[in-house]
């Protein structure tokens, strides 16, 4: 199948564009409709095989987490995803290949009512490079540098699955059903769109945990120029990884990344009425701590005492001299 072909059958053929789409896939460029007063708000990913993803997962898989993995930039930022372009470079023209990820790339943009809207196909070793446009309202996008000392921090969701599931690709003999569960929270990680129009109201700041929830809020707190301090026994672990890791689960929390759950900062003020609004979208978020003025990551633990944090995770931490456990 040559080039043209190829993106006619994969990528042309099952795309219904959104009437905000002018042009899509088949000119030299797309052509959208921003509504008045909404401004654009664009993120890019590469995955690269065996880098970001194993060649060998099913091509559903990696083309539906490919859309997920972007379309989470793009809630961070309290935005709603309308528009896709997919680079990818193909080793071959592998029909079986093409008809999975395909599958798996509608699915996901279908589900969520994204467009793709054109893109490049080259040969070469796989990878996969998604760019994603958003929409917000003008000056409502809520950036990473908003934190404020006195602020709370919160998460989205329960954190370490995906980071643990990773630990376990090659154990053949693992419980099923928790290989089932853990899989499916690596390879089909639900982005939190649904906040996007709660976060623009009520938070300061925003990031999705992709590298691990102390990282990425170092992330917030280098940008924003202040310090956090987070209550260890309120960090939401995912049960499965609590059940198998015991006291090191709060190291798949703490330092995993993978997750696409979003961490975000709101004023005391604004707390309860943050609260009632996320109960309406079915989303459970965590206060796991507050923000201060003191720059850098610190950690209380059960008994109240205070430990420094390092930014690239607990195990860090531990080697810093900590070796009571918590
Ligand atoms: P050009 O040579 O002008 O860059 P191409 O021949 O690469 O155009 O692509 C033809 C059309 O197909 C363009 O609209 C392009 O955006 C689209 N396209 C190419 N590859 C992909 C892909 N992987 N997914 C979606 N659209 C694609
Ligand atoms: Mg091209």
């Amino acid at each position: 199948m040559d080039e043209f072909s190829l993106i006619k059958t994969y990528f042309q053929a099952q795309t219904k564009p959104n009437a905000d789409v002018i042009v899509g896939i088949g000119d030299d460029a797309a052509v959208l409709q921003i509504a008045e007063g909404m401004q654009l708000v664009v993120s890019c990913d590469t995955l690269v095989a065996d880098v970001h993803f194993l060649s060998d997962w099913d091509a559903f898989a990696i083309a539906y987490r490919a859309v997920m993995v972007n379309m989470s930039d793009i809630a961070a930022m309290a935005a709603k995803p309308n528009w896709v372009t997919l680079a990818i470079t193909l080793p071959n023209s592998d029909d079986v290949w093409l008809q999975r990820f395909s599958q798996g790339l509608h699915h996901a943009l279908q589900t969520y009512h994204l467009t793709l809207i054109g893109g490049d196909t080259t040969r070469g070793p796989l990878s996969i490079t998604l760019t994603i446009h958003g929409i917000v309202e003008k000056g409502k996008a809520v950036q990473r540098s908003g934190a404020k000392p006195g602020d709370k921090i919160y998460v989205s969701g329960e954190l370490g699955a995906a980071a643990f599931a990773l630990t376990i690709l090659n154990q053949a003999d693992f419980f099923p059903s928790d290989r089932d569960l853990l899989m499916d929270k690596l390879l089909y990680p639900t982005p939190r769109v649904d906040l996007a129009p709660i976060l623009q109201t009520y938070a300061t700041s925003c990031i999705d945990i992709s590298d691990g929830l102390s990282a990425d809020l170092f992330h917030i707190c280098e940008l924003s120029h202040v310090g956090a301090v987070l209550q260890l026994d309120a960090i939401p672990i995912h049960p499965v990884v609590k059940k198998y890791q015991g006291v090191n689960a709060l190291d798949f929390a703490l330092g995993g990344g993978d997750d696409y759950e979003l961490c975000f900062t709101v004023s005391p003020e604004q707390e309860h009425r943050f609260m009632q609004q996320t109960r309406s979208v079915g989303i459970t978020c965590y206060c796991i701590g507050y923000i201060d003025a003191q720059q850098g990551l610190r950690a209380i633990k059960d008994n109240g005492e205070s430990l420094p944090l390092a930014a690239k995770g607990y195990k860090h931490f531990n080697g810093c001299g900590d070796d009571a456990g918590y």
